[in-house]
This record gives structure tokens, sequence and C-alpha cells, in this order.
């Protein structure tokens, strides 16, 4: 309990009305949370605009003028009703427009008198408009100079009288009422890093005197943040390193080398082989193997799992191959057990719609050992399925993974197995070091030869006729195509309808081609079965929302139609993509948009016009978009509670935390000298102490 874990309701010009409003809005609590809701960008409000002047500009920001209402006027009826002013400063004039809380601020302004309008000018109709600005009396002394944080706040707050100033007055409501806030890092860290103190940085950030105190309140708040991240994340990895043993594998036998040497459908490319070498060593060290395998789409991950596989069958240990979806796992089960069958490698598939017979069965080889493999969904870590001796796993397309459902995967073997999980998103390196700690990471950074890169283009409305004859063209030649559609759960209803509508026209426009259907919403055996009509080329065309995501490989599918293209994001879109392309043809994948589309949103399809390469695109994902969707799939089991930090851009700070972390705890394993008791009960505040993640990779 600090001092700072009081209610805001408590807080001098909050009580009960506001002080749930705030939490409601902002999910702000207690004093600490609202002290913590930091500005997100700063106004030098010792600059005054003219009204000239800012006429002048393309893009005005958030500015100040300085003048007076020349006029004053309520207008508008319910709904509409509307205090307008002619405000002048002499330069020339501006609308000044508020649709709340009109008759009090009309009565509060006075005609004659000098204010400063403190907001975001906007052109409405070729007329200079402000909405909502802020306003001050000229006199008003303290409130315009210097830098101004502005808070993040909601339409509703605003509605409610809430301003940027509102948050700005009752943070420093806060830090009066509680003078000297404890530190929260012990001296050695703040004296090596030459770190503002807790209190200091508190206050700079609310109202800083100068551009270089902000910047050294802000330096202090995100190290701490991202320090505090990286300490638990590797407290977790160095005590799993020292506690957990893993099997050794040290042989290459017979599996291996007869499939290595007779049943290879392919070459292996030079990066397959690398990281197959990389995994082989782990396994021998006896250290338990934590890997991460990245390889954009069509890198030919699979084939890695596979060879990985026959290391664990060759030491006398069994392999599970878990997928995300049933059409998944049932490919890889597919493709596994046509090339393991002439070297006698029994491989079984597990998943929901399993028959009993057959899974009392596999779970009989399971426990007797007749099983060397078995592929499934999640019904694979299911509390009844037990193996005799489980010695390496792979997860595939992980982010579709939570966490906990790999720790259940841990308990199926007293010893823990190797893991390997599987991704075609790549993760920048900033978020892998902080999200992940210690995994091993290989990359398959080399398509397989003979591949072409799709070409992408970028299609609007108008162009629909050239698009279907694109369509059309590849049809003719035996081809397939994709059509996909987005399905946001906030209109369901809505995408659904258009979703029928596009089939509809699919269908109208190819009388004479087959068009298979697929939708989240449907049960997952009608899915599968419309699903199974494209893959085993019974359609040639699949309209589908993007339950086609993840790791379906139809080589003969050519191209693939997004529509809505702006409703994706870059990386859903990479993934997307990478469902064509799989053959020698070449593939076309085409972005369908309105016409008119958001400057930001253009930009970011031309990105993926440009480039093919799967890293670019993640690193410009987590540019535009924040770390945030990202995290989000990660499931890391640290929660990013990041208030000020950003994986995103703060790559150098997290470096200088990460460095801290390891000096640390190189000195001070258990955090039990007395300097480092504040950070183990920083820990304990932050962290939910309730998980123990500590079993997962
Ligand atoms: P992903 O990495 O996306 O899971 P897959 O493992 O599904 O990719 O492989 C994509 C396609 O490439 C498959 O059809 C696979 O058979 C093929 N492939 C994999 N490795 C090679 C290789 N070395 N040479 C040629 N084709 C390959
Ligand atoms: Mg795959």
């Amino acid at each position: 309990m600090s001092r700072l874990d009081v209610d805001i309701k408590y807080l001098k010009g909050v009580g009960p009305k506001r002080a749930d409003m705030l939490n409601k809005q902002l999910g702000i609590r207690t004093f600490h949370d609202l002290l913590y809701h930091f500005p997100t960008r700063y106004v030098d409000r010792s600059v005054i605009h003219t009204i000239a002047e800012i006429r002048g500009m393309s893009e005005i920001p958030t500015i100040q003028i300085k003048g007076h209402f020349v006029t004053l006027n309520i207008q508008g009826e319910g709904a509409r009703r509307r205090l307008t002013g002619l405000f002048s400063d002499g330069t020339g004039t501006i609308e000044v427009v508020w649709f709340k809380r009109v008759k009090a601020l009309r009565d509060s302004f006075l005609t004659n008198t000098t204010y400063i309008l403190f907001g975001k000018p906007t052109f409405f109709n070729g007329r200079l408009n402000l909405v909502h600005p802020e306003v001050d009396k000229e006199s008003a002394t303290g409130a315009i100079k210097g830098l101004h944080g502005i808070y993040p706040l909601t339409e509703t707050l605003r509605n409610n009288g809430f301003s940027s100033k509102t948050l700005f007055t009752l943070a420093q409501g806060v830090l009066a009422a509680v003078p000297n806030i404890g530190e929260t890092l012990s001296s050695d860290i703040i004296a090596r890093n030459r770190l503002m103190s807790l209190n200091d940085a508190l206050n700079a950030i609310h109202n800083p005197q100068s551009p270089e105190e902000l910047q050294r309140a802000r330096f202090r708040l995100k190290f701490e943040e991202l320090f505090y991240l990286q300490l638990k994340i590797q407290q977790y990895t160095r005590r799993r390193n020292s506690t957990t043993k893993g099997f050794v594998f040290p042989r290459i036998g017979h599996f291996f080398n007869t499939f290595y040497s007779q049943c290879l459908p392919f070459q292996l490319t030079g990066a397959q082989k690398r990281v197959i070498r990389e995994i082989r060593a782990d396994m021998a060290t006896g250290k338990q193997m934590n890997r991460l395998l990245q390889g954009d789409v069509g890198s030919g991950k699979t084939l890695v799992a596979l060879l990985c596989a026959l290391i664990a069958i060759d030491n006398g240990y069994q392999a599970c191959i878990m997928a995300p979806t049933e059409i998944l796992a049932s490919q890889h089960f597919g493709t596994f057990s046509e090339l393991l069958a002439p070297i006698g490698v029994n491989v079984k598939l597990l998943t929901g719609s399993t028959r009993k017979k057959e899974r009392d069965a596999i779970h009989e080889q399971l426990t007797n050992g007749a099983l060397h493999i078995l592929i499934g969904t999640h019904a694979v870590i299911e509390d009844n399925v037990e193996f005799k001796n489980l010695g390496f796993v792979v997860i595939d397309e992980q982010h579709r993974f939570g966490v906990a459902q790999r720790a259940k995967m841990w308990k199926k073997s007293e010893i823990p197995p190797h893991v390997l999980v599987m991704t075609a998103t790549p993760i920048p390196r900033t978020l892998a070091m902080t999200v992940y700690g210690d995994l091993s990471v290989s990359v398959i950074d080399e398509l397989p030869p003979g591949r072409k890169p799709v070409v992408t283009q970028l299609r609007y409305d108008t162009n629909r006729y050239e698009v279907d004859c694109a369509i059309g063209r590849e049809l003719r030649q035996g081809r397939q195509v994709y059509i996909v559609f987005p399905l946001i759960t906030e209109n369901e209803k809505l995408d659904l309808q258009s979703l029928e509508e596009g089939y509809e026209r699919v269908c109208n426009t190819f009388p004479h081609y087959r068009v298979a259907y697929v939708h989240g919403r449907m049960k997952p055996a009608v899915k599968d079965y419309q699903m199974g009509l494209f893959v085993n080329h019974e359609a040639d065309i699949l309209v589908a929302t993007t339950v086609i995501e993840v790791g379906v490989n139809v080589p003969n599918a050519t191209t693939m139609v997004i529509e809505n293209a702006e409703r994706f994001g870059l990386s859903q879109l990479h993934q997307l993509r990478g469902r064509v392309g799989r053959g020698g043809d070449q593939s076309y994948c085409i972005l369908m948009t309105k016409h008119q589309i958001a400057r930001d949103t253009r930009r970011r399809l031309e990105l993926m016009t440009s480039t093919t390469d799967g890293f670019e695109i993640a690193e410009a994902d987590l540019q535009m978009r924040g770390p945030g969707d990202i995290e989000g799939t990660m499931q890391s089991g640290v929660a990013l509670n990041l208030h000020i930090a950003s994986l995103a851009s703060d790559g150098q700070i997290t470096q200088i935390a990460r460095e801290n972390v390891d000096a640390v705890l190189d000195n001070d394993p258990d955090l039990s000298r007395p300097e480092h008791h504040i950070l183990v009960s920083q820990l304990s505040e932050l962290f939910d102490q309730s998980v123990d993640w500590s079993n997962i990779s």
C-alpha cells in the first residue's frame, strides 16, 4: 500500500461522479493511476499564432490565438443546438463552436475581454473553424506559458466538461497532496544511468520547465517500465535454465539417415539445412530446447519440423505436432504420413472430430510407444492424452496458442520435451527480446528455389471489370483463386452481408466455375468440408473470410483478391498473400479498396505492393500501429502494461534496460542484497504473482 493508493474520489475537485467517469472512461481509480496518465504530446504555449498566419497553413497543428469575441450566439434546436462565436485577433476572424454546455459557456464569456483560445482549427465549408477550444483569460497566469501536456481523453469525457487542462489540474492536485513520491528503483541503477528521481520525473512529465527536463523525465519513466518488464522475464528465464534438465538426443540414426538419403522430396535450401543443424545442436546439449523458428510463409518450415521429429524418434522418443486448426493439422498429417510411410514411421492424427474408436487406439499406441508421431489440434493437450516418452514438440503458427496451452504440453513429460515453436509472423527484434527473454531464435531467410515473388497490385472498385478479367484468365488456365473478405466483429452482420453479396457476385460473374465458401461462424464440419473442396481442387474459387489466413497449402492457387484491403493490418495482409505463390507459377495478389482512402492507408497498402519481405513489413507494421496488436497475440504471460515506453520506438532504451537487468542479475541472482529489496517489492507490486509462468517459453 503506497501513499498513492488512494481512491481519486477523495482528490480535491473530483468527487464520486467525476471519479466514476474517470474510472469508466480511462480506467483511472487511484491517485497513482491519475499520475501515470501521462500527456501523449506537448505544445509550446509560449507561442501565439495569428489567424492570418494559420490561414496559410496546409496542415494546422494545435495552436493558440489571442483576441476577443466579436459575436456570441446560440443557434439551432435540439441536437443541433450550438454556441457560435466569431473570434478576432486583428489579423482575421475564426468561427468558434461549442455543442455542449451551450448556455453555461454563453454566460461565462464577455465580448470585450481578451481571451486565449487553444485548440486545433480546421477548415469547414471553406471557413476557418475551431470546435471546443480551451479558453483562458489573458490575465490567467501560469496556465499559458511554456510546454503544456496534451492528455488523452475520450469523447464522453470531453462532452462532460473534461479538458486536457482538467487532467493537468488534477495531476497537479495529486502532486501537491503527495509531496516527495518515494523512489522505485535502486540507488545503484539510478546512479549508473544518471536517472532523474521518480518524484522529479513525475513532476516534470506533467509540468515540464524545459524541453531538456521533459526529455530526462521521459527517459527515466520509460527506462523504469522496460527495466521491470525485462527483469521479470529474465528472472524466469534464468530460473528455468538453471533448474530444468532436457533430454539428450546424441544420435542421428536410421530414420533420419534413410529419409534424408532416400525420401527427401526436394533438395533442402541452405537455410533449412542451417536451421536443422541449430536445432540438432540444441537437442544434444542436455539443456531443454526452447526455440522459435521464424520463416516467411512458404519457406518450408514443415519439412524442418519433420526432420527434427525423426531425430527424436531415432533417439527412442515420441514427437507431437500441434496446429491451430483442423485443416492445418490434417494437411500436416497428409504431408507427414505420405513422406514417412516408406520408412515405416507410425503417424496418427488426433482432432476434435476423431472418432472414439480411433481415439482409443491412438491413446493405447501413445502409451505403449507404438506411435511415433502424433499430429493434431488442441485435442492433443487434453488431459487424457498421455505419452510413453514425449521428447519433441512442435507448435505451428504459435501466435494462435495461448501460454496456458503451451504449459500443458510441458506437463506431458517428467522432463520437459524440446519445444520448437514455428511462426510465419516475423517478430521484430526488440519485441522478441522483451517478450521472449532468452528463447533462441532460428530464421529461415530463404525461399525454395524457383519461387517467383507474388506480384501485388492496388486496385479500386472502379477497376472491377479489369480485375474480373484477370481472375478469368487464371481460371481458364486451370488455376485456383482466393477471394477474401474482412470480417470484423464490431459489425458482424454487415460483414456477413457483404460476404454473402460478394459470394453471389462471384457466382454470377463466373458461372462456369465451382465456388466454395467459408467464414468463421460456420460449424467446423461445414467449414472443413468447404475448405476441403478447394484443397482438393473440387472448387476453383474460394470465397472466404480470414479463416484461411493460417497455413493452408494449395500450390495451384495463383491469385488472391483481398476485398476492402484497407481494413486489414499489414501483417495480416502478408499472411494472406502467403497463400499464393506456393508453386512454380507467377502468382498475383490484388488489394481492392474504395477509391477514396486515407493517406496513411494508401501508404500501408503501397508498402505491400513494393515488398514481399515479411520482416520489413513487420517492422513497418510495428512503427505504424504500435505493438499493441502484436503483443496481444504474443500472449507472453507477462502483461505488458506500458504507460509510456513503446516497444516499437524505444529499442535503444530497451537495450540499455536489458544491460542493466543483466548486470543486476549477474551479481545478485536472487535479488537478496539490501539495495535490491526495492526491486523485489516493485516486482510484486507490478506483476500479478498468482500465476506461475516460469515453465513457459
Ligand atoms: P511454411 O513455412 O509456410 O509452413 P511449408 O512448409 O508449407 O511452408 O512449405 C511450402 C511449400 O514449399 C510446400 O509445398 C513444400 O512442399 C515446399 N517446400 C518446402 N521446402 C522446399 C524445398 N527445399 N524445395 C522446394 N520446395 C520446398
Ligand atoms: Mg506452415
